[in-house]
């Protein structure tokens, strides 16, 4: 008997990170993990303990911490990587050994540098040591959809001998087409003769667009396990997208006759806060999370829009968490509102935290009309990025002098972890240049920027923009975030930002043995 639940297994944190560019520390993981939870997806991956001892520190925090879904840890099949998975999951309620290895003919010959049989036994010895430490064992066969189907079947049926719970089938490079692909699940549950003690779960690349149509071929062909990312965020064009998966699976019950365990009005609080992390913004269109996913969001107002909704909605807004709360804030707002706003917009902050979004929200409605709910989150936001217990500094004033065809010139002031307050001057092609070499000339570091951009996070003149840039000092690049209704004012708290991230000890993301591929 085939189950009608499809287990959503989140791979953000693993898969999304592992990107250049989207790594992220350890107090944001944990958040994303903790939405992760409220949002009930099945397992997540929170990272690959072995990579470096930022990953493995991440992993067990979250393992400790999150209770709700299982905690997953990524190894290759080698000794060392899952006895630090088993280590890093210690704590974990439920936790999940994921190994993988290498079996198509071209990673086989140029990769792992091994014929069938060795990579055939190697599978089944990573297994059951695995199997010493931890019940649930996930087996991922990497470039399954480029490995000859014979083998496939060989494989999988010996991992599922030796143990393996779920036996996961990525499409690594993002190769497949949905036919052949439901057609390749289709071909392992008629040959692999254990098939029946394991699920069957799907691993999708978006190269050719195709990754979520790719996973739901597999599903109907009885895969009952997606991997996935919030935003379809993931290396190279991405993973299959979790909120296409999950809403394509409830929007087409009629169809697929399955169902997910995900809370779905969270869906757009998570798409938010992973956007905002990893600083990778979800384009206009993106279907589900994206600004113009839903007519009424996008202004369009049709005459049969206005007459039956249904018209062009297939999905409701309010089931991804769109519903526009009758809630406005303003002046005389108190606490308690502020708090029933919060949770509307998925955020449940601890008294301290609420403390000082709620007097950053006084001193916003005092220059701001009206506020909107952007305006909030974006307050949760900042009240993050300027958390002290990570800065070393905190900008002060900043002045600055702009005329046309002269170089503008920026004075700021810095307050550093002991108290002392420090200003300097810099000059620079633009505004923003200016500001950044006179921190620069503060802290002593040499940074190169390598992206920058304000968005307006918000309507009307007196919106707040938010300013997002990557900063690369030596081989280390972050990402530095900062919002004010100035804009200058913004792009120096997002340089602040990523200085600081810069400067904090407890760095994660693969920094040792080079790169890490992962399925
Ligand atoms: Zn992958």
């Amino acid at each position: 008997m085939q189950s009608d639940q499809i287990i959503i297994f989140d791979t953000t944190l693993r898969d999304g990170e592992q990107c250049p560019g989207a790594s992220m520390n350890i107090k944001e993981k944990l958040e994303i993990a903790r939405q992760l939870a409220l949002l009930k997806v099945d397992v997540i991956e929170a990272g690959f303990p072995v990579a470096s001892p930022g990953d493995f520190q991440a992993v067990e925090q979250i393992a400790t911490e999150i209770r709700g879904p299982r905690i997953a840890g990524l190894a290759r099949a080698l000794q060392k990587d899952i006895e630090a998975a088993a280590k890093a999951l210690e704590k974990a309620q439920a936790p999940r050994i994921h190994i993988f290895l290498s079996t198509s003919k071209t990673h086989r010959e140029h990769m792992v540098e091994k014929a069938k049989e060795e990579i055939l036994d190697m599978a089944v010895n990573a297994v059951r040591l695995g199997k010493k430490f931890c019940d649930d064992i996930e087996f991922s066969p990497m470039d399954a959809s480029r490995t000859e189907p014979d083998f496939l079947v060989a494989i999988t049926q010996a991992v599922i001998d030796a143990g393996a719970t779920t036996v996961n089938i990525p499409d690594t490079v993002g190769y497949a087409v949905p036919d052949q692909f439901g057609g390749l699940i289709r071909h392992l549950r008629e040959n692999v003769e254990n098939i029946d003690r394991a699920v069957i779960s799907v691993h999708c690349h978006n190269d050719l667009g195709l990754a979520v149509a790719n996973s739901l071929a597999a599903v109907k062909a009885g895969a009952r396990q997606v991997e996935c990312t919030v935003n379809g965020i993931g290396e190279r064009a991405g993973n299959a997208s979790m909120e296409e998966v999950v809403m394509a699976l409830k929007t087409r019950q009629d169809f697929f006759g399955l169902r997910s365990a995900i809370e779905t009005k969270h869906i757009m609080a998570c798409s938010r806060l992973v956007s905002s992390l990893t600083g990778f913004f979800v384009q206009r269109n993106k279907a589900i999370v994206g600004k113009n996913a839903f007519a009424h969001e996008s202004g369009i107002h049709q005459h049969g829009f206005l007459k039956k909704k249904d018209t062009f909605e297939i999905m409701e807004p309010r089931d991804v968490g769109l519903e526009e709360s009758d809630l406005v804030m303003g002046k005389h707002s108190g606490r308690n509102a502020l708090r029933h706003k919060l949770k509307d917009l998925g955020h449940d902050l601890q008294q301290e935290e609420l403390d000082r979004v709620f007097e950053e929200f006084k001193i916003l409605a005092d220059e701001k009309k009206e506020i909107f709910d952007e305006d909030i989150i974006i307050l949760v936001q900042k009240q993050k990025w300027s958390d002290d217990s990570l800065n070393i500094y905190r900008l002060g004033k900043i002045k600055v002098a702009f005329e046309t065809g002269v170089f503008p010139e920026a004075t700021v002031e810095l307050t550093s972890r002991d108290g002392k307050t420090r200003t300097a001057t810099g000059k620079g092609d633009g505004p923003v240049d200016a500001i950044c070499n006179a921190i620069d000339k503060i802290t002593g570091l040499q940074c190169k920027l390598l992206d920058y951009q304000v968005l307006a996070k918000t309507k009307g003149k007196d919106a707040q923009g938010e300013a997002t840039l990557r900063v690369l000092h030596e081989t280390r690049e972050v990402l530095g975030k900062g919002a004010s209704v100035n804009t200058l004012e913004a792009s120096g708290l997002a340089y602040v930002n990523a200085i600081n991230k810069l400067l904090l000890k407890n760095k994660s993301g693969p920094l040792e043995g080079g790169e890490l591929p992962g399925p």
